[in-house]
């Protein structure tokens, strides 16, 4: 077997550092739940790159589809002609939205492109400069993307000012609201209700408001799901005031949340909604969807992209609608969840680690424990003293037992968003490994 150290250390001195990874395994093979290092150890993998792998690494019929399509042709700009899997694409889309009105689309390559088209999209349409987004949310790093991301203050960390004209209301969490822990849900909509309608009385009128995007389930921000009522909230707000709904289901969308979009479960239509990650397995590939009327917005010729809509990618996500369309993805996204909300739910009430842990929330298969410690320092709950760094700590116990898992930015919180396709014995190993990890770091 070749020796990959010395390319590793090339890689680290001419790759930029301001790259961070968080394992140093060299990952060469993936097969549904499971990827495998150079040196042939094996991880179960909870992170799916980042929810993006939702039929698991290299799903048989997805690659059979990209094989099938790099052999005929792999690149068609979209703005010279049309590919066969683009056309395909629109006809196994439309039967998949959330609302009927979501029928005119176009693609791009990644979430933050179809963020950035996002906001020209609704500032043409609307002729007003400025956008309303939550507190915590996260939208990507490019520069209209970032100056709407709220999560952590890394990504526009240096960069001077960003985009104009952005105004960030709280998210109805007790986090986001700096209330106590135990306070009911219609408390907290209650609360972030009045901080949007104090918002666009004190600081921009609602006529000058052009969106308000939302997270429907608040992602890199801690997995907080939007209570349906807030959604619904915001529906008839957005209404009152003349404000586009946008809906960013990136990583709630394709199943993630236990049904094939997130925003399914409020029954709130979006004026626009943004999809990538799980839309194509694994290969680069986003959406921008919205009715027809609102779409002819924007003049001819406005838009495009070298490589958006591109023809292996667009293949691979026909080949995952199908997947979707024939396999009961989502009912084992429902099963799996009650299974991991069972171990999570166990460690709350448990004597031995119920101190270490503050919540635990999400949807399907995208679930958060947040744990009680307040980052580096020790803190003191309840008389018990909390140790340091819990999800960290834990993160690195289960990566040493092979389990590959990744924490948030919110406080000290580890996330669960493995592959939907994980099996119920995977399943199994993952919270025993977990469990042990939270027991050990409570002792
Ligand atoms: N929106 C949401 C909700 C996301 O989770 C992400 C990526 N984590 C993005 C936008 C940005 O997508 P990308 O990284 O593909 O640009």
């Amino acid at each position: 077997q070749t020796d990959l150290k010395p390319l590793l250390e090339q890689n680290r001195k001419h790759v930029t550092p301001a790259l961070t990874r968080l394992h140093d395994a060299i990952i060469v093979k993936g097969q549904g739940c499971t990827v495998w290092d150079q040196e042939g150890n094996e991880f179960l993998d909870l992170t799916a790159g980042i929810g993006v792998t939702n039929l698991g690494h290299s799903h048989p019929a997805v690659t059979a589809a990209v094989v099938n399509q790099a052999q005929q042709i792999s690149h068609v700009q979209c703005s010279v002609a049309f590919s066969l899997p683009y056309l395909q694409l629109v006809e196994s889309l439309l039967p998949l939205m959330p609302h009927p009105s979501l029928d005119t689309f176009f693609f791009w390559n990644s979430g933050s492109e179809a963020i950035e088209m996002a906001l020209k999209l609704v500032k043409r349409a609307s002729n007003r400069p400025n956008v309303i987004v939550m507190q915590g949310s996260y939208h990507g790093r490019t520069h209209g993307a970032s100056a709407l991301t709220k999560s952590k203050n890394v990504y526009t960390m240096g960069t001077g000012a960003t985009m104009n004209g952005v105004y960030t209301t709280p998210f109805p969490y007790w986090h986001s609201l700096g209330v106590d822990p135990a306070t009911p849900e219609e408390e907290l909509v209650k609360m972030a209700k009045f901080q949007l309608e104090l918002l666009i009385k004190q600081q921009t009128a609602g006529g000058d408001v052009a969106a308000l995007f939302i997270e429907p389930v608040i992602g890199e921000g801690g997995y907080v799901p939007a209570p349906a009522s807030w959604l619904q909230f915001l529906r008839e707000f957005c209404d009152k005031h003349g404000i586009l709904l946008v809906i960013d289901e990136v990583q709630t969308g394709f199943g993630r949340t236990g049904k094939m979009f997130m925003s399914e479960y409020s029954g709130v239509r979006a004026d626009v909604m943004i999809f990538a990650k799980g839309l194509a397995n694994g290969y680069p590939l986003s959406g921008v969807v919205a009715s027809r009327e609102l779409m002819a917005k924007q003049e001819p010729g406005t838009i495009g992209g070298t490589y958006a809509g591109n023809a292996v990618s667009c293949a691979a996500a026909v080949a995952v609608a199908e997947v979707f369309k024939t396999q009961p993805i989502i009912e084992n996204v429902n099963a799996r969840s009650a299974q991991l909300f069972e171990m999570l739910n166990g460690l709350k009430s448990s004597p031995k680690t119920a101190n270490l842990i503050a919540d635990v929330r999400g949807k399907g298969l995208m679930v958060a424990c947040e744990f009680a410690s307040a980052g580096d320092a020790l803190t003191v709950k309840d008389g018990v003293t909390i140790p340091a760094n819990v999800g960290k700590r834990v993160q690195q116990k289960c990566q040493a037992a092979g389990l590959f898992i990744l924490t948030t930015s919110c406080f000290d919180t580890i996330r669960f968003i493995p592959p939907l396709v994980i099996t119920e014995e995977e399943m199994a190993r993952a919270c025993k490994v977990f469990a042990q990890a939270v027991e050990e770091v409570a002792r």
